[in-house]
């Protein structure tokens, strides 16, 4: 990390992370196929929709309703993220060793990774005006995006 741009962090763990998570659990094939769709686009946001598209072109006739209790099941068990990010939508990836913020763009709907960091004093600040002491949360923000910005 150098301090630079946080927002574009890299996740070389993530192979590493996919064996150690998944190691132990006993994946059923079509919660395996999930799971390896997700891990196949690690940096990406995937709504429900987009997951089940691409599970269905790995295993065509595969229930909807299947593909998303096994979605479902994956978040149950910690394996997978899955965040609000505004207009009723939610979005999946493969979870992390550490916690993400998310910025949202609301004109392209561009979702990037803030890290604790960057939040500085605000749980600080939080617990001595309100006396919360922060727990695992996660925090999305909305705006406008470098590339909207400057078109
Ligand atoms: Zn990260
Ligand atoms: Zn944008
Ligand atoms: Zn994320």
């Amino acid at each position: 990390m150098n301090g630079g741009d946080q927002t574009k962090h890299s996740h070389d763990d993530a192979p590493e992370l996919t064996a150690r998570r998944a190691h132990g659990k006993r994946l059923t094939r079509q919660r395996r196929l999930v799971w390896d769709v997700l891990v196949a686009e690690a940096d990406e946001h995937l709504s429900a929709e987009a997951i089940i598209e691409r599970v269905q072109a790995r295993m065509p006739g595969l229930h909807v309703a299947t593909v998303y209790r096994n979605l479902e099941t994956l978040v149950d068990e910690g394996l997978v993220r899955r965040t609000n990010l505004g207009r009723d939508r939610a979005y999946y990836e493969p979870a992390r060793g550490h916690r993400h913020h998310h910025i949202v763009c609301q004109q392209c709907g561009t979702v990037s990774h803030l890290h604790d960091e960057v939040l500085g004093k605000l749980p600080a600040r939080i617990r001595s005006v309100s006396g919360f002491e922060l727990g695992d949360s996660e925090v999305t923000f909305f705006g406008t995006c470098a590339t909207c910005r400057s078109s």
